[in-house]
């Protein structure tokens, strides 16, 4: 009898197992909350615009990357072309840095603005080659199984052991100190991919991190949604089942196995194996009582991770510096932590995509990390004013770093919305709003895709390799093996 899969949230991670396992035979049911699919890498029709959500820069597409390994399997074509330079970073001095995604390029910039750090990016790109030559393989880290081991060993080559000595180092730990202006600039690179500063990055995973813009970023026609909706298509033609607004509740239970799923409308689906594409405090809400005790005991253990505050803006061309790369990163003040308005991410759409913005204008999605427990806090104590007046500020200090980018941004906005932790909580349905998955400070505290319930998997950004679309792909690959591995 054919094996039936049901997975649970239509983010990057869910639909890529669903994707692969309808590929290897199951029969293969995805059931969504919201709309449209993508999650935090979704992209959100408002007023004419095309905002993303969360995720604007597509990386993993390049030979042997994850997004195009999978592409190969299912043999389907992603909507992309690639992006150069990658992003450019305006330091708090005013000088910038470009992130060229060609080599000779980058290597002529860093000289010329960090001359003394020339040895760790030596470094830096021998570790990074080490991590992305091992991640082009299956690699079932942390380990779970006999099976796991096994692949583990086989996915291991001579150069690999070049990585040994870095095992338990961090970023911190082999980069120079005396120049203040470096540090931020790393912690910057490190907290939008590691979601943790050099001093806690891991090494091994920091150096593959600070590697992401040589290794291609993307531009995505109709916005970074359009990745979803493509597995979603696939998965559709294929014979599998997506259903949207269909909102799990909870996870049926029987003598230690997960049997259905019951919907907020009461829909029952059974299912063989259950595919969770949400954090462990979603899944322990799902199960309830059912949930193994481990589960519970991490909920709580672990502090929260962070949140985004974003704000998408509808621009007036004309008013915005003209030939301007299309991703910025600002660090406002490198003697302050990063994060909270100090650090901003800005991306815009490309000049001329009438799919995300009317003629003459660009959709632009800013977004800066920010602890969710304030925010949360406000929500619960139903203070609207003091919640709208920390929103406020927060909307501020994003334009004040934006018009360092983007002298006369203000000037240029047509429509302008910002969203809370509360808000990513609302539609993506992660708990207070938790996004981008654990920070990567080492690889023996990696969270795998085991839940206690044999036939029930987390996928998605909360299991190693942790966050963005191409890490979430690579979860994906991981689960779908391992369910396949189940029986
Ligand atoms: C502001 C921001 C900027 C980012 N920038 C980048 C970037 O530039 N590049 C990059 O690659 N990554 C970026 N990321 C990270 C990246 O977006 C995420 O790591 C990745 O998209 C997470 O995918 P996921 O599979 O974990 O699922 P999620 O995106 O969390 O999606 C899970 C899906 O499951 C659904 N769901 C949840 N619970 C239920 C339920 N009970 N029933 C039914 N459905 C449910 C949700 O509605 C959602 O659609 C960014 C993230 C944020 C927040």
């Amino acid at each position: 009898m054919t094996a039936h899969s049901l997975i649970i949230g239509a983010g990057m991670g869910g639909l890529t197992t669903a994707a692969l396992l309808l590929r290897a035979g199951h029969q293969v049911t995805v059931l969504e909350a919201h709309v449209y699919p993508g999650g935090c890498a979704g992209t959100f029709f408002h007023k004419g615009f095309r905002f993303d959500a969360g995720a604007t820069l597509a990386g993993g597409f390049a030979p042997g990357g994850p997004h195009a390994r999978l592409a190969d399997m299912l043999e389907l074509t992603w909507p992309v072309s690639p992006v150069d330079p990658a992003w450019v970073v305006h330091l708090p001095d005013g000088r910038t840095v470009t992130q060229w995604a060609d080599a000779t390029r980058w290597q002529a910039e860093r000289r010329a603005i960090f001359p003394q750090a020339e040895s760790f990016w030596r470094t830096q790109e021998t570790l990074a080659a080490v991590s992305w030559d091992v991640s082009s393989r299956p690699f079932p880290w942390p380990p779970q199984s006999p099976a796991d081991w096994l692949t583990l060993a086989r996915a291991l080559r001579p150069q690999t052991l070049r990585a040994f000595p870095y095992l338990w180092r961090t970023i911190g730990q082999i980069a120079p100190t005396d120049d203040p202006l470096f540090r931020a600039f790393l912690d910057a690179q490190l907290l939008i991919s590691a979601q943790t500063t050099s001093r806690d990055a891991h090494a091994l995973y920091g150096s593959a991190a600070l590697d992401l813009p040589r290794r291609g970023v993307n531009h995505v026609q109709g916005g970074m949604g359009a990745l979803a909706e493509t597995l979603v298509a696939w998965i559709r033609q294929q014979g599998g089942r997506v259903h949207f607004r269909q909102q799990v509740e909870r996870i049926v239970v029987e003598k230690g196995r997960a049997t259905a799923v019951i919907t907020r409308k009461g829909h029952h689906f059974t299912a063989d194996h259950i595919i969770a594409n949400v954090t462990p405090w979603a899944l322990h809400g799902l199960l309830g009582q059912a949930a193994p005790h481990a589960l519970p005991q991490e909920t709580q253990q672990r502090p929260p991770t962070w949140g985004a505050f974003t704000l998408y803006l509808g621009l007036d061309e004309r008013q915005l510096p003209p030939d301007m790369a299309t991703h910025h990163q600002v660090i406002v003040d490198h003697t302050r932590p990063l994060g909270e308005g100090n650090s901003v991410f800005m991306s815009l759409s490309e000049p001329g995509d009438t799919t995300r913005a009317p003629e003459g204008m660009r959709a632009a999605t800013l977004s800066t990390h920010t602890a969710v427990t304030p925010w949360q806090q406000l929500r619960q104590a139903d203070s609207p004013v003091a919640y709208c007046e920390r929103r406020e500020a927060y909307v501020n200090r994003l334009l004040a770093a934006a018009e360092r980018a983007m002298p006369g941004i203000r000037r240029a906005i047509r429509l302008s919305l910002p969203g809370t932790p509360v808000t990513f909580a609302f539609y993506t349905r992660r708990p207070l709003g938790m996004v981008g998955g654990f920070p990567q400070t080492s690889l023996f505290q990696a969270r795998g895709p085991a839940t206690g319930i044999p036939n029930v998997w987390l996928v998605g950004d909360s299991i190693f390799p942790g966050q963005s679309t191409a890490g979430v792909t690579l979860g994906g690959m991981r689960v779908a093996t391992a369910v396949l591995q189940s029986g």
